[in-house]
């Protein structure tokens, strides 16, 4: 762990690996998106590679693209094989074994699908999934089958199937785009999604699930956030795992969609070797707090295809929980869940305070491990009551 990964400031680590006249174009997204780092000869001009690595890259054309923008690339300590961002982004060997537990659609996605590229699972809410590209790769996507275009599966969204379900379907009132990014669409196309939706009486509630703030920050311009802040009651959820990802640029890009306001959350994804400690979660929770962000989800990693050197035991995240929980600001703590394997849903996981429950009264233990007892309401006694109407009837007027 780099010691600067624990401090509080915000810093741009632009130019980086990138020189200083390509400088004058950085906060120009479509830059970013066209110098992406997709090839293995891009991604060695500039960084060294381990074998692990190298094999990882040549594996990953079938099955999950590499791409990497600039931005986030810049994140990479080139000192440190370990480095937290590089596992994040750059394919390694064991992707490509599939552990026996490990599954392609570790959500159950496709069997909950009314229409294609809509997953209904939960009565009063959906999940549209509106574009299978992102502006950079996650090695464990939890939609790795049908993400970037190379994999088993292609995403195939029927728009107007879609809306018609949504359109005949009162009983969904919450709608979130993902995908894939949502928010790589233009503005103008994106815009007559959200006007589409928003046409439908019953969907009180709309939220857009995201990296771009973190991948390409320079992809939220206030042009974006003017049309966006038209379309609320609009939530944004972003995806950050680790406090060096929360740039200067970042800050104010999520600053710029809090002040069209526009409520933020943020969802982790618990990984071994990225963020999988207390002094690192609770960094980046804290940052997430300055940047007007509020941690949702900690997720414990699905069972997605070639996961396995990601993944951390479930003891880990509850013990995470206990290390947040009592020590900082309860808005700055993620509620730690489990998707059910095959389909069961977002299933939470605490700390079990409760150390015992008997009839009459529970035993708790605190953040600090010290006892209390909480017991049940008692009844008031017969002969209190009758005491108490004598005195309300004498003392009637
Ligand atoms: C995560 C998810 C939702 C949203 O769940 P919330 O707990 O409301 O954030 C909806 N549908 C599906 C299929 C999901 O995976």
């Amino acid at each position: 762990m780099r010691p600067s990964d624990l401090d509080p400031s915000f810093i741009s680590h632009a130019p980086g690996y990138w020189t200083h006249e390509e400088m004058s174009r950085w906060s120009d997204y479509k830059w970013q998106l066209r110098n992406r780092v997709d090839s293995l000869n891009e991604l060695e001009s500039r960084l060294r590679l381990s074998d692990v690595e190298r094999a990882g890259v040549l594996l990953a054309g079938n099955k999950l693209a590499m791409s990497i923008t600039p931005h986030f690339f810049n994140l990479i300590d080139p000192e440190d094989p370990d480095c937290p961002i590089r596992r994040q982004v750059i394919p390694r060997l064991e992707e490509g074994w599939n552990a026996p537990e490990e599954l392609s659609d570790p959500c159950g996605e496709d069997s909950h699908m009314p229409v294609p590229g809509l997953v209904h699972r939960y009565p009063d809410r959906v999940l549209f999934l509106v574009t299978d590209r992102c502006a950079s790769y996650c090695r464990y996507c939890t939609r790795s089958r049908v993400v970037s275009g190379v994999g088993e599966q292609h995403l195939e969204t029927q728009w107007e199937a879609a809306f018609r379900y949504l359109e005949r379907t009162p009983q969904v009132r919450d709608v979130l785009l993902s995908g894939g990014d949502p928010l790589l669409f233009p503005d103008d196309r994106l815009d007559r999604i959200l006007t589409r939706l928003r046409s439908i009486p019953h969907i009180q509630f709309v939220r857009i699930g995201s990296r771009i703030p973190i991948f390409l920050p320079q992809r939220i311009t206030p042009e974006l956030c003017e049309m966006l802040r038209k379309h609320h009651p609009l939530f944004i959820s972003i995806h950050t795992n680790h406090p060096r990802e929360l740039t200067t640029e970042v800050r104010d890009a999520l600053g710029r969609l809090a002040d069209a306001g526009i409520p933020l959350g943020n969802q982790s994804v618990l990984l071994r070797g990225v963020n999988d400690s207390v002094e690192i979660q609770k960094a980046l929770v804290h940052k997430l707090l300055m940047c007007r962000v509020r941690p949702y989800y900690l997720y414990q990693c699905d069972l997605i295809n070639g996961s396995s050197h990601l993944r951390t035991p479930v003891s880990e995240g509850v013990e995470i929980i206990e290390g947040l929980r009592g020590h900082t600001t309860g808005y700055a703590i993620p509620q730690f869940v489990i998707d059910g394997p095959g389909g069961g849903g977002k299933i939470p996981i605490n700390p079990n305070y409760m150390v015992e429950s008997v009839p009459g009264k529970v035993t708790l233990r605190n953040f600090e491990g010290k006892i209390f007892e909480y017991p049940d309401p008692s009844m008031i006694p017969t002969e209190v009551r009758r005491s108490l109407e004598e005195q309300a009837f004498t003392a009637a007027p």
